[in-house]
């Protein structure tokens, strides 16, 4: 194809660090301002312009545009500034990108394939004109917590393949953020002239698995290996199940949430002094976040020497109906039976207070989208009952958090160990620093994906998912440790991706998934080092060309 998806590798050729030779050599010489920038001078103008736009949405026009025109410069930008411009290009900001994707949309980025390519599939993505080493895939039927926006769903891949390359060094060349424009049911879209995917309802369960099908064989046909991250599925159950162990494939919603969750519970576990096995947990909120990361957690304990019934039996799952229970006579959710529970002596407890008091819990999970349902009578019993209660309000967007951290640190006096979805800022109790943990999904897919693709592994295994966040865990520094950290800080997130890709690439070697048998040789220092070896580095690039160029590898022309 004669159009260059903008985000390929080729932006980078207008450099304004390049020095002359190199832009003689790349054939651009003239064609750039004629200063040798630095990047000092690079990255000051950047953030110069990018505060003189008013609105984070201009801001994330801004940041797309510098992705589009120099990708290398981008992505130096975002590693040196990955606390302050995370929030720009993903979540909150790319949400109100994609509400208005129709109004905004300037420049192709990533691939759209439609209802009726059906049988073309294979066809269609051969337009793209890179290797493709991984895609993270969308319907658009449920983004965020925005519901169904129909093809403006696609600033999901594209934000999220901007994470991978970030933290995990994957070349932006080898991403592809792909929207399946399956129909959409949102009625404003669809009558606004500006929308810009097929105008029909959405299509079925059945012909969308059909279309699932052939996407998935058309995609491993084209680039063998590639590595498929599902993303923002209205119901994600169904397409996991039935590819994951075809597929290279993961769900980011329920596997890197679980994941992330899991790692920072471990930590809040060993803090809490409390043996492993006399935790007990009560989840507020029983949907497919809540149910993702209690099996998660099940896993631990049973790795922990439970038995699987046990471990099972130490969840209370409370949703919109109060405690899920076998006798409440009504029909319970599918996913919802495994953590149904039997001892509540036909009695219903009717509220959560009650409920801790019956317990008597240790952790206090949030996964219900009810802002402030852990008040200060529920925070204050939690603290009473326990040294460390572990409180994790994991709805998102901060407004939906079922408590702020400010209230945890308040009312348990300072003793909580804590993990939320949405940030907030660290607070003082006693004299003493107080920073709150985010379950942020960033820490872990990033180097779920890069284990995968140097692996080469056929699958991506439950196992491997369960290793990312065992080597999470792992991460924080004795510093970060020592201040009761229960993740590691954001801004180390590419060495923390290293250490999430070592222990995915070792866990897929222990499946015997993996396809790269020479690694399986290296010891782990070798293995970190090799995946360090492997990771783009956008500080590199610059330095990269003059080697090509002095290794006599181009033509040189004026
Ligand atoms: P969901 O499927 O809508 O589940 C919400 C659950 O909360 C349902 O079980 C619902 O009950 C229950 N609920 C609603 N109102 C309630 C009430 N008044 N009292 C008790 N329970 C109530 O949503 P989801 O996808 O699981 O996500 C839930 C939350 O998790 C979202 O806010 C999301 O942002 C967050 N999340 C965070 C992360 C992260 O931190 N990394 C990742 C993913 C999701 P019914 O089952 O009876 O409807
Ligand atoms: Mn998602």
């Amino acid at each position: 194809s004669s159009t260059r998806p903008t985000n390929a590798c080729r932006s980078g050729d207008f450099d304004t660090s390049y020095p002359v030779e190199v832009r003689k050599y790349l054939g651009t010489y003239g064609m750039i301002p004629p200063a040798i920038d630095n990047y000092e001078a690079q990255s000051e103008r950047c953030l110069k312009l990018l505060s003189m736009k008013q609105t984070p949405l201009e801001k994330f026009q801004y940041l797309t545009h510098l992705r589009a025109t120099n990708v290398h410069l981008f992505y130096r930008l975002l590693a040196d500034n990955v606390k302050e411009l995370c929030p720009l290009i993903y979540t909150p900001t790319v949400g109100e990108a994609c509400l208005k994707w129709h109004e905004i949309w300037t420049q192709p980025e990533g691939m759209y394939l439609s209802w009726s390519d059906k049988g073309n599939l294979y066809n269609v993505l051969k337009n793209w004109p890179h290797n493709v080493e991984i895609t993270v895939v969308t319907d658009g039927s449920r983004i965020l917590g925005l519901g169904d926006l129909g093809v403006n769903g696609m600033g999901i891949p594209v934000g999220k393949l901007a994470l991978y390359t970030a933290c995990a060094g994957i070349r932006p060349d080898a991403t592809l953020p792909l929207t399946l424009d399956l129909g959409t049911n949102n009625k404003a879209l669809l009558e606004d002239p500006l929308y810009m995917g097929s105008r029909r309802p959405k299509v079925t369960a059945d012909e969308e698995r059909e279309f699932l099908d052939e996407l998935m064989e058309a995609l491993t046909r084209r680039w063998p290996g590639i590595v498929i991250q599902y993303e923002d599925f209205k119901n994600p159950f169904p397409s996991l199940e039935r590819y994951q162990h075809t597929y290279t494939m993961f769900n980011d919603d329920i596997q890197g949430t679980g994941a992330v969750v899991l790692a920072g519970f471990i930590n809040a576990v060993r803090h809490s002094g409390v043996p492993v096995q006399d935790h007990k947990a009560v989840f507020l909120g029983a949907g497919s976040a809540g149910v993702g990361v209690a099996k998660q957690i099940v896993e631990f304990f049973v790795k922990e020497g439970l038995s699987e019934d046990e471990a099972r039996r130490k969840f209370w799952l409370v949703d919109s109906n109060g405690l899920v229970t076998n006798d409440r006579g009504d029909k319970l959710a599918e996913h919802k039976i495994y953590f149904s529970r039997d001892d509540n002596g036909g009695k219903q407890i009717q509220s959560l207070s009650r409920l801790i008091e019956y317990v008597r819990p240790t952790i206090l999970m949030g996964l219900s989208t009810i802002g402030g349902a852990f008040n200060k009578d529920i925070l204050q019993r939690m603290a009473r009952i326990n040294e460390r209660p572990i409180i994790f309000p994991l709805s998102n967007p901060s407004s939906k958090s079922e408590c702020t951290f400010e209230d945890a640190v308040r009312h348990t006096k300072g003793k909580c160990l804590f993990a939320s979805g949405s940030p907030f800022p660290a607070e003082e109790w006693d004299g003493k620093v107080m920073t709150p943990g985010q379950g942020n999904n960033m820490y872990v897919f990033p180097g779920i994906g890069l284990g995968a693709i140097l692996s080469k592994s056929v699958n991506v295994t439950q196992s491997m998912i369960y290793a990312s966040a065992e080597a999470l865990s792992t991460a924080l520094t004795p510093a970060e440790r020592a201040a009761d950290w229960l993740y590691p800080d954001i801004r180390r997130i590419r060495d923390v991706s290293v250490t999430v890709t070592a222990g995915v690439i070792r866990a897929a070697q222990a499946a015997a998934v993996d396809r790269e048998p020479a690694l399986r040789a290296l010891s782990d220092q070798d293995l970190d080092a090799y995946v360090r070896r492997r990771m783009y580095d956008p500080f590199a690039e610059p330095r990269n060309r003059a080697d090509e160029l002095a290794a006599g590898l181009g033509r040189v022309a004026l």
